[in-house]
């Protein structure tokens, strides 16, 4: 009787005899709204289809109605209708029109037909980002270009650039050229074996047989800059202070406290030299100069202040400017470093660190920490981008049976369980969030194919945080789907982790 039932209304709902009931487009991330159509077109049909595009934010606002937009939303949003015999895009801005594009690629990825529909579609929040840590173990252009194709069509639109830290330089500085010729090369490949089984020493010269190591030079950074900026994404580099500096005074010994051997903090700038100021200026003056976004991100994290307590030219430093503890020395660095950018109509983002001892007047914080900094900020009147770690790092493993060393377990569940929001910000204050990022330290991440098995799924679920309404997230949806574009994307050449874990080195 329920057979009989249920074949009944399987009739009365198909819409052609042979022909399976139409079904909503399995993108990810979902979009805003989504209406099904009764007809499906095969997908080489569709990839031929006429496309009529209007970009008019007029006809945009008509598709709308009332929903009620921001400037940077509308920007980014898309009205599109596929049709059997074409596509029809409305955009208020070529980014609209990208955008609504990357959802036509994803249809016709994921199954050989594709139900005609209507999309109205816009982004939750400006900052969908990804950050990659090329410091540690180096991966170069070719890596970055196809990781940004996958961040296009997930629709994320900023890549922080981790190109400095401790165990290797990764940009050329022509005022400095020591931190690409000598501290972008490192005698072993793993970090691990170099930073804590101290095999081989510290730095050695670019050309030394069996180096390793590498670095961009500026022409590396326009190509990467411009392949970024056709689709849509912007990329910020972090120049990290006043911390994680062990590879700039390796090349460089007079940029730390005046101590025996730079004193107790081995990583650490000295803030109290005029000297530290005039070589930061330098860096970032050619960083501004290539880089042509707003935003650089100026690190700020787990400096150790040991040395500044008792160097000589920090004491100073803290008495002329009456600065009463390291803290607020830090405090002075990062603001004077943002009164810099400042000048050169940029501005900066920091580690929650940046925080203690009062933050620079307009920066932007990147939570990490959890989300207490974020919290602290916003009510501060500041702008955060979330990264907690124990949703969004990366580099955690995600198999449970997997040796890692890399922190704790972190599933795909998890980190789609994350919301921005979800502290209960007030309304008045949502403004501040800009958003969420993916964060891939690679302390233990030698190889691109480890890489992208630490980034893939889950930064389908940070893309989708980032992009759809919070009521149209969905757990066992969004698993189904992951599943089913991370089979697509393991066809296209990225290694994505899938579980049990099955992924090895090829
Ligand atoms: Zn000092």
């Amino acid at each position: 009787m329920a057979a009989g039932l249920s074949l009944m209304l399987l009739l009365a709902c198909s819409p052609k005899d042979n022909q399976p009931s139409p079904q909503p487009a399995k993108v990810i991330p979902t979009p805003v709204e989504l209406i099904v159509g009764t007809d499906s077109i095969s997908v080489n049909k569709l990839t031929n289809l006429p496309q009529k595009v209007s970009i008019s934010e007029k006809d945009l606002l008509c598709k709308l109605g009332d929903q009620a937009l921001t400037d940077w939303q509308l920007k980014s949003a898309y009205w599109m209708e596929i049709g059997k015999r074409r596509v029809k895009i409305v955009a208020a801005d070529e980014e609209g029109v990208f955008y609504a594009r990357q959802s036509l690629k994803m249809m016709a990825s994921l199954d050989s037909m594709v139900t005609c529909c209507t999309i109205l579609d816009w982004p939750r929040f400006q900052y969908r980002g990804v950050m990659l840590d090329e410091s540690r173990h180096f991966q170069g252009k070719e890596f970055i270009y196809k990781q940004l194709e996958m961040m296009a069509l997930l629709k994320m639109n900023r890549f922080h650039f981790h190109l400095v830290d401790n165990p290797g330089w990764r940009l050329q500085i022509d005022a400095y050229p020591r931190l690409t010729q000598f501290t972008a090369w490192r005698p072993v490949p793993y970090f691990w074996d170099w930073e804590i089984n101290k095999i081989g020493g510290d730095f050695v010269d670019e050309g030394t047989p069996d180096a390793y190591g590498g670095y961009y030079t500026k022409k590396d950074i326009a190509d990467i800059l411009a392949f970024a900026a056709e689709r849509h994404i912007e990329v910020i580099p972090e120049i990290e202070m006043p911390g994680h500096n062990y590879e700039t005074r390796a090349a460089y010994p007079e940029l730390a406290c005046s101590l025996e051997d730079g004193g107790p903090s081995k990583r650490e700038l000295c803030p109290g030299k005029e000297s530290t100021y005039t070589f930061l200026e330098n860096v970032l003056l050619e960083v501004f100069e290539l880089f042509p976004n707003e935003y650089i991100h100026i690190g700020g994290d787990e400096a150790g202040k040991k040395s500044w307590a008792i160097c000589p030219d920090c004491q100073a430093r803290m008495k002329d400017e009456g600065l009463e503890n390291v803290e607020e020395l830090q405090s002075y660095m990062i603001r004077r470093m943002e009164r810099f950018a400042h000048e050169h109509g940029k501005r900066i983002i920091g580690w929650d660190e940046i925080l203690e001892g009062g933050l620079a007047p307009d920066a932007t914080v990147m939570s990490w920490r959890g989300t207490k900094g974020g919290l602290k900020a916003i009510a501060e009147g500041h702008d955060v981008i979330f990264a907690p770690t124990h949703y969004c790092y990366l580099d955690h493993h995600q198999d449970p049976e997997q040796y890692h060393r890399a922190g704790r377990h972190l599933p795909l569940e998890k980190v789609y369980s994350f919301d921005p929001m979800q502290e209960k910000i007030a309304e008045e204050d949502a403004h501040h969030v800009l958003g969420i990022q993916g964060c891939l330290w690679t302390e233990h991440v030698l190889e691109a194919w480890h890489a992208e098995m630490q980034l893939y799924p889950r930064v389908f679920a940070i893309a989708e945080t980032g992009w759809s309404p919070a009521e149209k997230k969905n757990w066992p949806d969004f698993e189904q789907r992951s599943s089913k574009f991370s089979k697509v994307a393991r066809d296209w050449g990225y290694n994505v982790y899938v579980k049990p874990m099955t992924n090895v080195a090829p």
